[in-house]
């Protein structure tokens, strides 16, 4: 090496070195005053990469601000304008403040109203140049001008960080203005972060390569250019979710699962026990899964069927028939209530054949044998699932690695929303000591539309039961709005009630504080027996309630002993309680279309007529997509129509499964995600051990280890 290359090198090296690197704490990130570091500590994010994969919510375009003097109605503009006034203007209601300013350009001048923002006055004051964006209306009391709009001081720094601005979702005390410059700081000193995917696929999908997406996203030329850049970050989440199933997929299959032999004769006896006949769909769905498990290859299969269309029947035979193969089934519920509801109907089913049943919740621990019941100790229900040749009913604690019956070769997941679906595949993979993977069967009754199927949940075979079994009665739903509204719904309650019926209401999280719905629930229990049902026998469900209480309160409402059931969402999954006629709602509009379908299942389970009330709000347009629901009680429209509306996050649960899988992807990007399907197809089909794509099984490793350990 001659002494000037050698120079060089050292030269490159020290350079490089003062560049920082993706996984460089964000402290590093040059010319930082001690307020920014004190401000990052508050920021969701540790080190650079994370800072960087802060999407930003909207992009305010100042490169195209609008005149006073010329703007629309009813259109997002932003303008740049200097207060000439602001004060705040008083109002006769409490606790109800009003500000109003008027600002100007060379054009002309409007005037601005905020609502309950008192803090304004403290940040702004006449003089000062700000932007404003939002749409200009034509109000009632005030005339033409903005209602409480978003603004930004138009100051030298807000200027210089360019045309087209982010906005970024902020956490804790960070300034908007100031994320922006220390991020653009950080992407200057950036060293380009390599990138996962080859030229080969960059090019396939026509997207930017991963240095200029981020330069897109956070320093955009142009609108065009920020969609470019969040559309590459979202392909990859989406083919990274995708590659992961697909790679835990075939890793199963090379593990393989136990078999479990068909005894047909058993099979008969079974369906000649049950006190109904199967639907065709239940016994289709049966036998696609006997025939799966007769392989050694994992079932992997979804069983969806609207609420109340007898799912649990079809989970029960396979347990069943998994007992008489001389091997153990575990079939989980999302929570205590409904592991034990479960466990209720089991018990009867199985009974006749003798087979016995263990449940298992953080709250109770029973045995039940030829129809008794007995309660275990701790160790006696280690015992009972280690031995094996056992049906077990829990939560999905029960498949935690050595607790799990070492021969389980049927794990069914119930109502799988509540789970994220890598978190069930990790759950399942692991379940046996041996390394042998149980068959798995998820059940939902969130319809889910077939695109999001083939796109989001792998190669996942399904099954689906669309009719409903014979003899139930019709549920009508009716939107109910404003007083005049719940006035109706109280009308009904009591009209039900004094026919011998029940009523289940169900309210909405009052505030964020409030997560296990008690203040929600206590409220609206007060209200309701000091006025409008005081008459009745009110029963409540909230979070707080220990698990007896909890039993308590269902108790007395499946038992007829109270009238009125207040309660969370937790009665949105499994409760069965056929005399229950109406659902009421309250804050409709606050849950989405396939929550409310599933509340709606709770009623109808008997020949009564039975009657679901959405109670919304009477503010404009709220309670609009509620009509859905008064139009069709088919969850397959439903969940398009929720799909269109809220998005596939919803549906798939990937927003409850912990850590945001999701952070660019959006649910409408369907093009992208069959492209990621394509993608992750081909890799794993030319190179199914990612051995020539280092870099993509770097990546798809990491994302299974953090999966793991939600
Ligand atoms: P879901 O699919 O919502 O879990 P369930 O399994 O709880 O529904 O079934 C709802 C009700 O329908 C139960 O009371 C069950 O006994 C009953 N049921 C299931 N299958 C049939 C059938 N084929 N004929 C009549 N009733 C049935
Ligand atoms: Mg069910």
């Amino acid at each position: 090496m001659s002494a000037q290359m050698a120079f060089a090198f050292v030269f490159l090296r020290l350079y490089a070195k003062s560049m920082l690197r993706w996984d460089d704490p964000i402290s590093y990130i040059h010319s930082l005053s001690s307020y920014d570091r004190k401000m990052l500590k508050s920021l969701d994010a540790a080190d650079i990469g994370e800072l960087l994969n802060l999407i930003p919510r909207r992009y305010d375009d100042y490169s195209n601000l609008a005149k006073i003097a010329d703007i629309p109605l009813n259109e997002p503009v932003t303008i740049k304008a200097k207060i000439d006034e602001i004060k705040q203007a008083p109002t006769f209601r409490r606790r109800f403040t009003l500000i109003r300013a008027k600002v100007s350009d060379a054009s002309g001048s409007i005037g601005v109203t905020w609502f309950n923002q008192p803090w304004l006055l403290k940040q702004l004051k006449a003089g000062d140049e700000i932007f404003i964006s939002g749409a200009v209306t034509m109000r009632p009391r005030f005339g033409k001008g903005f209602t409480s709009p978003l603004w930004e001081p138009a100051d030298a720094e807000t200027v210089a960080a360019g045309n087209i601005a982010p906005v970024y979702p902020l956490t804790g005390n960070v300034k908007q203005k100031n994320l922006r410059r220390i991020i653009r700081q950080a992407l200057s000193e950036l060293e380009p972060p390599e990138d996962w995917l080859d030229e080969n696929i960059r090019r396939q999908t026509e997207l930017p390569d991963l240095a200029s997406a981020y330069r897109h996203i956070h320093a955009p030329e142009s609108l065009g250019q920020t969609e470019q850049g969040r559309r590459r970050l979202a392909f990859d989440e989406l083919l990274s979710y995708q590659l992961a199933l697909r790679t835990a997929r075939q890793e199963a299959d090379a593990a393989g699962a136990p078999q479990v032999a068909f005894d047909e004769n058993f099979a008969k006896k079974f369906t000649a026990s049950l006190p109904f006949e199967l639907t065709v769909d239940q016994k289709k769905a049966v036998w696609s899964a006997v025939q799966d498990m007769l392989t050694a290859r994992p079932m992997r299969r979804l069983l969806q069927g609207d609420v109340g269309s007898g799912k649990t029947v079809v989970a029960a035979m396979l347990a069943a028939l998994v007992h008489r193969s001389g091997q153990s089934a575990a079939i989980m519920a999302p929570t205590d209530i409904l592991a034990k509801q479960h466990a209720q109907t089991l018990r009867r089913l199985l009974a006749p054949h003798h087979i016995p049943l263990v449940l298992l919740t953080s709250s109770a621990r029973l045995a039940y044998q030829n129809g008794d019941e007995r309660k275990l100790t701790p160790s006696e229900a280690r015992e009972v699932l280690a031995q094996g040749r056992t049906v077990a009913v829990g939560t999905h604690a029960l498949l935690v690695r050595g607790s799990a019956p070492p021969d389980l070769a049927l794990a069914v997941i119930d109502e799988q929303h509540r789970f994220g679906v890598a978190q069930r595949e990790t759950l399942v993979v692991d379940a046996r000591e041996d390394g042998k993977v149980p068959h798995l069967l998820s059940m939902t009754a969130t319809p889910i539309p077939r695109s999001l199927t083939l796109t989001m949940l792998g190669d996942l075979d399904v099954s689906i039961i669309r009719t409903k079994p014979i003899g139930r009665a019709k549920i009508t739903t009716k939107v109910c709005v404003g007083d005049t509204g719940r006035q109706y719904a109280y009308d009904l309650i009591q009209e039900q009630v004094s026919l011998g019926r029940q009523a289940f209401i169900v309210c909405p999280l009052i505030d964020q504080s409030d997560k296990l719905g008690v203040k929600s629930v206590e409220e609206e229990v007060l209200r309701l027996r000091k006025g409008p049902l005081k008459d009745l026998k009110i029963g409540m469900v909230h979070g707080r309630l220990s698990n007896a209480e909890k039993d308590e309160a269902m108790g007395d409402f499946a038992g007829g002993a109270t009238h009125v059931l207040v309660a969370t969402t937790v009665v949105e999954v499994g409760v069965d309680v056929p005399n229950a006629t109406v659902m009421l709602i309250e804050g409709a509009e606050r849950f989405g279309l396939a929550q409310l379908h599933q509340l709606r299942g709770r009623v109808g389970r008997s020949s009564h007529e039975s009657f679901c009330l959405l109670a919304a709000s009477e503010d404009a347009g709220v309670a609009d997509r509620l009509f859905v629901l008064e139009r069709t009680d088919d969850g397959f429209k439903v969940a398009e129509e929720d799909l269109k509306i809220r998005g596939a996050g919803n549906i798939l649960g990937l927003q409850q499964s912990g850590a945001p899988l999701f952070k660019a992807a959006r649910p409408d990007d369907l093009e992208l995600m069959a492209m990621a399907r394509e993608i992750s197809q081909e890799i794993v089909r030319t190179d199914p051990d990612l051995h020539q794509h280092p870099k993509i099984k770097q990546r798809i490793d990491g994302l299974r280890q953090t999966s793991h350990r939600e």
